[in-house]
């Protein structure tokens, strides 16, 4: 059964009564992107741009820049592509942009951050994408890492528009950017949902440390809430702007169905999990989903959240 659950994608995320959910890949590369291709994505919600360039002790001119950019758009023509601008720091270290002495990388100057403290190399790459758009087919949606406030992703919007980039978005991925939600989103075109770091800051608790790791689930009533915060957000003043996931949540096939439940438009996750997220998702109408979100919302912890939205999806005991 799981193999033919699995091998039923046809590149049409949607819930059982046909509410569309595209389902996007996470990228680090053109290899990555011609995978996900070839997996039926719809196209990509997070290229980490950083991936390329983890090796460079310099900044990357704008050319090479470019040609990396152009890899991944030439793989979905047509097709929506959103890139994120360099994520350096905490995680991701890049020598050119971040200040391996910091004390504190995680609440340090990284991500959009590094503008303040390593002025032009942002400009460089939006110039690099405005490049790389220009010569591709591919739909090119930009957001900046680390947004935390409304005055942050107005600048960042001032620089794309100087580039000549038309869609200027933000990951929210700071607990202050989902609460402000509906101010940033007056500024920018689109959010993300960075789960992975939401998490992580919301709970303060370090991604990358294994005994938190019970803290650090997306599945934590308080990050659910910040993800509803963020939906509202956009619906308000009827600008409805679209509120993705890209962090490791909507790889959850049963997250995901919460996920649409709280109102997020799209979905973006690594190429593999594509499959086994849209086989779950077309069990359920919008509706149920909804009902299963406030469930999760209602519960007392992650694990009871996690345990009651399981025990609803049938389905999920076919994929194992
Ligand atoms: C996230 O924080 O959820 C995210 C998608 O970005 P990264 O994992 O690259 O920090
Ligand atoms: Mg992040």
């Amino acid at each position: 059964a799981t193999a033919s659950l699995l091998s039923e994608f046809d590149g049409n995320g949607a819930t059982a009564d046909g509410h569309l959910v595209p389902l996007l890949s996470n990228v680090g590369g053109a290899k990555d992107a011609v995978a996900a291709a070839a997996l039926n994505a719809q196209g990509v919600g997070l290229f980490r741009t950083e991936f390329c360039f983890l090796e460079r002790e310099t900044e990357p001119t704008v050319e090479e820049q470019a040609a990396a950019y152009k890899g991944v758009f030439d793989a979905f023509p047509g097709k929506k592509v959103v890139l994120r601008t360099l994520d350096a720091g905490a995680d991701k270290p890049l020598p050119f942009l971040t200040d391996a002495t910091e004390p504190n990388p995680a609440l340090g100057v990284r991500g959009y951050r590094t503008d303040t403290t390593t002025p032009g190399v942002l400009a460089r790459q939006l110039q690099a994408i405005a490049q790389a758009e220009q010569a591709s087919e591919a739909d090119v949606w930009v957001m900046a890492p680390m947004i935390s406030t409304a005055e942050e992703a107005a600048r960042f919007a001032g620089m794309c528009a100087e580039a000549g980039i038309k869609t200027p978005g933000v990951m929210v991925e700071v607990p202050s950017a989902a609460l402000t939600a509906e101010s940033i989103l007056r500024e920018v075109g689109f959010a993300s949902l960075g789960t992975n770091d939401l998490t992580q800051y919301a709970m303060a608790a370090d991604r990358q440390l294994g005994p938190l790791a019970a803290l650090n689930s997306p599945w934590q009533p308080a990050v659910l809430r910040l993800v509803g915060l963020t939906v509202e957000g956009s619906a308000a003043e009827g600008h409805n702007k679209p509120v993705g996931v890209c962090g490791e949540a909507a790889a959850d096939p049963a997250l995901a169905v919460v996920l649409t439940g709280l109102g997020v438009t799209t979905l973006s996750m690594t190429a593999r999990s594509i499959a086994a997220v849209a086989a779950v998702l077309k069990t359920v109408t919008l509706e149920e989903a909804q009902e299963l979100a406030k469930l999760a919302l209602s519960a007392p912890s992650a694990a009871e959240a996690r345990a009651l939205v399981r025990a609803k999806l049938p389905v999920l005991e076919e994929l194992g």
